[in-house]
């Protein structure tokens, strides 16, 4: 991995301070509250207990406000609301769209709550990423019965007060996903984002090859159709592989998941992340809303990683930034042979995939709004691309 010193371009304000975020644009991540009304078996945030240990948000939209005019003024700010399940919260998410009406905002939810919001909400969001497992058996297996029905018929309900896009946001965890849930995923949405769990029972070669096998044909899939395939990681490495200088343009090099550069994970008491994973590690705090201050993400390419001499490199860039983190810094060895290096195999194994169907030619070809959509869809900017 190429490690570029932390800096940015931006000056702001009469202050003349160099600016913590990397880049012209952040995203502002804000946690509505940490209560959910699903209770996920995988849920990232029982990590280190957060689930439900902090209700509402604890500081005013003014003190926002100045926290946003004093570190993100010089910059575009899109906001996504994040939970727990952020809809709990629906008032804040009324009162920060009503401050700032020229952001840019995305909804991550599981779903069950969407028919309930209101259009002037709804018709504000660019884009809904929705927590689903894959189809019917395996979401309601993870999430509880009745949930995958529930999260359709929600979305169905909502669709023509809806004018952003729906993103499914699938956490590939067991080993029966098959072609056929994650295909009829990509017919329901918009979009379909998928990334490998952190489990570290997951990747027994068997699972491995059941994995390879459905990436196979998700990849084959891609190339035969004629319209756009919306798969987002397929997607994503098509375009940085025919395009490379999209793979780091918003990033300034980095990784593409925003945790090194533009992403602001704020915790509904105010202390600021850059991974909403990691919100457990104090060496991860990079400031405080309440106490006005941010500082440059902690979380950085490190030259213990592996990402320099792999082959996925020039694409990939280092998602996920946390697993490296963990494995490679920390020295988890566990979860390095468990979790990391079965993911970053998986990782080359796409894009191994990818290449056997020579996506220059193909992107050389295509309709011009596939290629337009291929390279500019706004959805990799609301997630890390990478699986
Ligand atoms: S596949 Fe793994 S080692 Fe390779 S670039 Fe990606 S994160 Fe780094
Ligand atoms: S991909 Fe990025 S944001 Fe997601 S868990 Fe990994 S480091 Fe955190």
């Amino acid at each position: 991995m190429t490690f570029f010193p932390q800096r940015s371009e931006e000056i702001t304000g009469a202050a003349s301070e160099i600016s913590p975020i990397v880049g012209d644009r952040v995203e502002l991540q804000l946690l509505t509250t940490l209560t959910c009304n699903l209770k996920c078996t995988y849920c990232s945030l029982g990590v280190g207990d957060m689930v439900g240990s902090q209700g509402k948000v604890s500081y005013t939209i003014d003190v926002l406000d100045a926290f946003i005019k004093k570190h993100l003024a010089s910059h575009e700010v899109y906001v996504t609301f994040y939970g727990g399940e952020p809809t709990l919260n629906l008032d804040f998410i009324k009162e920060v769209m009503e401050r700032y009406p020229t952001f840019r905002f995305q909804l991550q939810t599981n779903g069950t709550l969407l028919d309930g919001l209101p259009d002037s909400v709804l018709a504000n969001l660019s884009n809904i990423l929705l927590s689903i497992d894959g189809g019917e058996e395996i979401t309601d297996g993870f999430r509880g019965r009745g949930v995958y029905r529930q999260v359709v018929k929600n979305t169905q309900a909502v669709r023509d007060r809806m004018k952003g896009s729906f993103t499914a946001r699938v956490t590939w965890s067991s080993e029966s996903t098959s072609f056929e849930e994650l295909d009829e995923l990509a017919d329901t949405f918009d979009y379909v984002y998928f990334q490998f769990v952190a489990g570290e029972g997951t990747y027994t070669p068997a699972a491995m090859e059941k994995k390879k096998a459905v990436i196979t044909q998700l990849v084959d899939k891609f190339f035969s159709s004629k319209e756009l395939y919306p798969i987002i990681p397929i997607m994503g490495v098509v375009r940085n592989k025919v395009l490379p200088t999209r793979a780091t343009e918003l990033y300034h090099g980095k990784t593409q998941c925003r945790v090194s550069t533009h992403i602001l994970n704020v915790m509904p008491d105010g202390k600021i992340y850059p991974c909403p994973d990691m919100m457990y590690v104090p060496e991860m705090l990079q400031g405080n809303l309440i106490e006005n201050w941010l500082k440059p993400s902690p979380l950085q390419p490190h030259p213990n990683m592996p990402c320099d001499t792999c082959e996925a490199q020039p694409w990939c860039r280092g998602n996920c930034l946390k697993n490296l983190y963990l494995a490679y810094v920390k020295n988890d060895s566990n979860y390095r042979t468990k979790v990391v290096e079965p993911i970053c195999e998986l990782v080359r194994f796409l894009g191994r995939e990818i290449d056997r169907h020579n996506p220059q030619a193909w992107y050389a070809k295509a309709p011009l709004d596939v290629r337009k959509t291929l390279r500019d869809c706004e959805v990799y900017e609301y997630v890390e691309i990478m699986p």
